[in-house]
């Protein structure tokens, strides 16, 4: 069965090492990309090197032959040569999927999807396994790719998978031991043909479920609470019947677990991540004084509400993490100051309209980059009160919201848009953010993490 793997990014080139690991012959294989760049051109000679034939600049010829394609997640199913492969029938899997195929039966497995909170939430785990002597491997969407820690994995009897919308799309009947939908609010609607196909999609993260398996919801999100209405797994909604934050601690099932004084992140959306984490933790074997420790020692990740400077009285916040609405909206409600937001990057044709409902919040909003002009006309027709502005770019953004906010402000870049119009990726956007926030002024030394 010859195998296309479509996508030369790091988890196409992962998938297609895997299958020849896994006892494909190299002839078996083909790999391919619609892009010709540097990198397309250095991950395709890496191919060769181990004998896969490797084709860029590929359109639907390149299905000549092929009875399955292993998608890479960065493609969208409106892509040419996954379309011709959907109307000529040829089975579409991502490379999650394949990873599962290959990784074989044993190891139980918890996966986290959802809009926010996906890494955060696994990195919790992560920490909580870690501290309760769990075995685990973790993998799949912001970590390595599912294919290339199969063996870890193996080894380790667990596994903590992180799933993106675009990577469940072309995923059938999982069967996850574990599945926790974070929340589902609009996003990515320039790769997914609607938001109901987007819902769709993060629903299939509970497909295949049995009883005794466990699915973990929000008590507050639409579409995960229809997921669960009649499961054959056991359903937990964070934030009803035991499992929720209430007079500032986290309960397990009824269980007090902490305090959230004890812990080093703030925010009612990083307590929900926390309670999803130890809920899974709690199935894989972590015990209570486990998930405690693990959560006590939890350091939020870069770039989510990370205060990278002081200067002049006014915390600098950087989110730029924060690439959708919903994402800007949690960090609005988490800070108690008043705030000059930094919005806009590139543009998704997103609705701000959950920013709008916050802007009371806001001292001032200077909007930036090329989906600025459009969100700076929408906020301001809301006549909120608060002063809207445009800048043409992140500099001249950083410079305005300064001269704008008063000590005892925070200044926070939560952009609630991808970064690719000025940067190579959130990370950079929010290295730049720090370094201009820290101008002259005092960088923070040690990593703060901001919140109420
Ligand atoms: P993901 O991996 O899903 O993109 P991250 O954990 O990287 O999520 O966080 C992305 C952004 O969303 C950050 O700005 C973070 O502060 C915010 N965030 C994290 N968890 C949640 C949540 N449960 N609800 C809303 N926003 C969240």
């Amino acid at each position: 069965m010859r195998t296309l793997v479509y996508g030369l990014g790091e988890s196409g080139t992962s998938a297609a090492r895997a299958l020849l690991s896994h006892g494909t012959p190299p002839a078996e294989v083909l790999a391919a990309d619609a892009g010709d760049s540097e990198r397309h051109r250095e991950a395709a000679a890496e191919l060769s090197g181990i004998g896969i034939e490797a084709r860029l600049g590929a359109g639907p010829g390149v299905l000549g032959g092929i009875r399955r394609v292993v998608a890479s997640p960065g493609v969208p199913p409106r892509d040419a040569v996954l379309w011709a492969a959907a109307q000529r029938g040829i089975p579409v899997v991502s490379e999650v999927a394949l990873g599962l195929e290959l990784l074989g039966p044993g190891v139980r497995v918890a996966a986290f999807t959802g809009t926010n909170g996906k890494t955060t939430a696994v990195d919790m785990l992560r920490s909580v396994l870690e501290a309760s002597g769990v075995p685990h491997a973790v993998a799949g969407n912001s970590w390595a790719a599912l294919t290339g820690r199969l063996s870890e994995a193996r080894e380790a009897g667990n596994l903590v998978l992180e799933v993106s919308s675009f990577q469940l799309h072309y995923l059938r009947e999982p069967g996850f031991e574990v599945a926790a939908l974070l929340n589902v609010r609009p996003d990515h609607l320039n790769w997914h043909a609607s938001f109901e196909e987007y819902a769709e999609d993060k629903l299939r993260v509970f497909e295949g479920q049995r009883a005794g398996d466990l699915a973990l919801v929000s008590a507050t999100d639409t579409v995960g609470r229809s997921a669960v209405r009649s499961p054959p797994a056991e359903a937990v909604a964070v934030g009803e019947g035991g499992t929720g934050l209430w007079s500032g601690a986290l309960y397990l099932r009824g269980r007090r677990l902490l305090e959230v004084e004890e812990l080093s992140f703030a925010g009612a959306h990083n307590h929900e991540n926390a309670l999803f984490a130890a809920a899974a933790a709690e199935r894989l074997g972590a015990g209570d004084e486990g998930i405690r420790e693990g959560l006590r020692a939890y350091r939020t990740m870069p770039h989510r509400m990370e205060v990278v400077a002081d200067r002049d009285r006014v915390l600098y916040v950087d989110d730029s993490k924060a690439t959708n609405p919903a994402a800007v909206a949690a960090a609005l409600a988490g800070l108690d100051r008043p705030v000059v937001l930094i919005l806009g990057g590139s543009e998704k044709d997103t609705d701000f309209s959950e920013v709008a409902a916050q802007l009371g919040r806001c001292r001032a909003v200077v909007c930036q980059g090329e989906a600025g002009p459009r969100i700076c006309e929408y906020l301001s027709g809301r006549e909120a009160g608060v002063p809207v502005s445009l800048s043409g770019h992140l500099e001249e953004a950083v410079e305005t919201a300064r001269g704008l906010a008063r000590p005892g402000d925070a200044v926070l870049l939560s952009p609630g848009c991808a970064s690719f119009d000025q940067f190579s990726g959130y990370s950079e956007r929010g290295r730049a953010f720090g370094a201009l926030a820290a101008g002259s002024g005092r960088a923070v030394g040690a990593r703060g993490s901001a919140g109420a």
